[in-house]
């Protein structure tokens, strides 16, 4: 009797077994915390839910409250995944110890190992230059050649910067701190300073709308600011100069994620990790603000590789965090405000 059980009942066993991952997987959340804009990550979410079953709820703010918030939370966070922009910030919060290291073969694959922690504590998902933007107007591109010749004498009252508050800043300061050493750089800041055509801006778009106004010449600005303006004017006489082509390359600076360290689904914040670094999120994830897939084997849109192919910086981005306060103090010698 015995063995006749066992034998019936061992395939039902089996089959009620196969059917337990789907039951778990039903009502399976995970919770993000993110500085990126809903519209930027909704979608994402949505497809991710669609694939895998699993529901995404997210929380948005600027990255400074959101990490106030995690470290303040403690053991209660909800936040399984913490989101964000710039490497300066992914650093911040790695070094607040509000985010857990992993062991990812698959990010290792999907992300180059200079746009990810070397402590497996974040990744990046997306790739952003910050170029030099010039009027066709008024300027050859024959006449631009890197960051530090912005410093030159003949970008004197033509020069327009966004303030050194915006991380962005500080993270593309704090690499040429790592290159050009730390005298050398505060020169460079020192010049553009003197350079400048105007108070520094609060954002990359009023920089460019003051280019546009005939206020300056030249600027620095990340490249998906450019895309949105040149989506809204087509004929913008506004045009990219990748910098530094015969050294380093351009800075370059991510969007990324890492799990957080007390949150509740630590696997589920892995995977939604991981699915965002792959092939079937990659163009979607770098598309929605027109940046730069982080994966290589993924394809940048036809926009975005309109603006032409460069040379990028291949430091490691955590360089950003790394010399984040003594670039602050730089520039704050500098007199770049
Ligand atoms: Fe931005």
């Amino acid at each position: 009797m015995r063995t006749i059980a066992s034998h019936f009942l061992k395939p039902i066993l089996l089959i009620l077994l196969s059917l337990f991952p789907m039951v778990s997987a039903f009502g399976e959340e995970v919770w993000v915390y993110s500085s990126r804009k809903e519209h930027l990550i909704k979608p994402l979410f949505d497809q991710y839910k669609m694939e895998t079953g699993v529901s995404v709820r997210y929380v948005t703010d600027k990255a400074p409250p959101l990490m106030a918030r995690i470290k303040a939370e403690g053991r209660n966070t909800r936040a399984d995944l913490f989101m964000t922009v710039d490497a300066g910030n992914l650093w911040q919060a790695g070094n607040m110890g509000i985010l857990q290291p992993i062991t990812s073969p698959i990010l290792d694959k999907n992300v180059p190992s200079h746009l990810r922690d070397s402590e497996g504590r974040w990744a990046g998902l997306s790739i952003r230059a910050r170029a030099i933007v010039y009027s066709t107007k008024r300027v050859a591109p024959s006449e631009l050649k890197s960051y530090e010749s912005l410093a030159d004498d003949k970008w004197k009252g033509r020069l327009c910067l966004r303030t050194s508050k915006k991380v962005y800043n500080q993270s593309l300061v704090a690499v040429m701190m790592e290159h050009l050493g730390a005298e050398k750089t505060e020169e460079t800041i020192s010049a553009w300073v003197k350079n400048l055509a105007t108070p520094v801006f609060s954002n990359d778009t009023k920089l460019m709308e003051a280019i546009l106004a005939g206020q300056c010449d030249v600027g620095i600005v990340n490249t998906y600011y450019f895309g949105r303006l040149q989506k809204e004017q087509p004929d913008l006489p506004l045009a990219i100069f990748w910098p530094n082509q015969a050294d380093r390359g351009v800075h370059v600076n991510i969007s990324g994620a890492g799990v957080t360290r007390y949150g509740k689904h630590p696997q589920a914040a892995q995977k939604l990790l991981e699915w965002l670094s792959s092939p079937s999120a990659q163009s979607t994830f770098a598309s929605l603000n027109m940046e730069y897939p982080v994966n290589p084997a993924v394809k940048k849109s036809k926009e975005v590789a309109a603006w032409g192919e460069f040379k990028a910086d291949v430091i490691n981005v955590d360089v950003a965090g790394r010399n984040q306060a003594r670039a602050i103090m730089l520039m704050d010698r500098a007199k770049y405000h």
